[in-house]
């Protein structure tokens, strides 16, 4: 199975950590045009991201990761498999700073530069917004400065380029993450190693998002904190050398932790460890 991922880029390390943390080990390191894994049936294609769905659309690839605004920008024959939760940005309008900007009506009869004239169309459509698109592919944000546009539509994560360029964000208009996308004709032989892969790439982000916690507590608070703990099944319950007390095991979000640390202490928890979880199976 052919997995296509950015060769240089902001996705690029991100991509192949995953890849990492699935176990799957690559023979020729990442520096080549392509590599294969030694212990799993893979090959990693590396390419420019925005050639990455059309590979995957003509099955040349059969998956690929890419960020979503590439994606749909690109608007090609694809399935959407899976949202990864690395390269978060969104992709907003920007206008000079000096503008009084009270609403998207704003840009009726303006212009506006931007890398993603379709998502940006779709948008300016769906708002009833008459505005001229004009497309370059690169250094948007420059363009009204120098009188090439009102404003722009652009790539945005902190914000701190537009501030450096004198423009202010008024409208999200997308909001983006890396995603794996695949082939819409995949055979039945690679749909089967695909599953495989997702199976682990949720085990590792299950993994990412839960703590092990263990604490230790007098016998006669084992039932409350229990109620407290959501745990996977049911929180494990072993005796400690010291009579009368218990040590408790299980799984937690790590949202939910810092939300029930409080009760845990006042039911009696003592002694409270987080650890983390590498893979965890549902
Ligand atoms: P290529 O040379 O492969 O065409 P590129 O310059 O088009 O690369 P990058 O800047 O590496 O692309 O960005 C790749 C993707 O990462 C973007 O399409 C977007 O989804 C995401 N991204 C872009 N900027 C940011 C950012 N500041 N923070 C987080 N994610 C971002
Ligand atoms: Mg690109």
């Amino acid at each position: 199975m052919r997995l296509a991922i950015q060769s240089k880029g902001r996705l690029s390390e991100d991509s192949i950590q995953i890849i990492k943390e699935c176990g799957i080990k690559m023979n020729n390191g990442v520096s080549k045009l392509t590599s294969s894994s030694y212990n799993f049936p893979i090959e990693l294609l590396f390419l420019r991201d925005d050639d990455i769905p059309d590979y995957v659309a003509d099955g040349v690839a059969d998956i690929g990761i890419v960020g979503e605004n590439v994606a749909v920008e690109k608007g090609k024959n694809i399935d959407y498999i899976k949202k990864l939760g690395f390269s978060k940005c969104r992709l907003s309008l920007a206008v000079p700073k000096s503008v009084e900007y009270k609403s998207s009506k704003y840009f009726d009869g303006k212009k506006i530069a931007t890398s993603y004239p379709k998502i940006l169309s779709d948008y300016l459509n769906s708002e009833s917004i008459n505005a001229e698109i004009h497309e370059i592919s690169g250094s948007v944000e420059i363009a009204p400065g120098i009188g090439l546009a009102d404003g722009i539509c652009d790539i945005v994560s902190s914000g701190s380029t537009l501030i450096s360029n004198g423009l202010k964000e008024v409208e999200v208009i997308f909001k983006s993450e890396a995603v794996m996308i695949g082939y819409q004709d995949i055979s039945s032989a690679k749909k089967a190693i695909l599953d495989q892969l997702i199976f682990r790439i949720e085990s590792v982000q299950n993994g990412k998002i839960n703590k092990y916690i263990l604490l230790n507590a007098p016998n006669e608070a084992i039932d409350e904190i229990i109620k407290i703990l959501p745990g996977m099944k049911s929180p494990t319950v072993l005796p400690l050398a010291q009579e009368g007390w218990s040590s408790i095991h299980s799984a937690i979000k790590e949202d939910e932790f810092w939300e029930r640390i409080e009760k845990l202490k006042k039911a009696g928890a003592q002694g409270i460890l987080v650890v983390p979880i590498e893979k965890m199976i549902l």
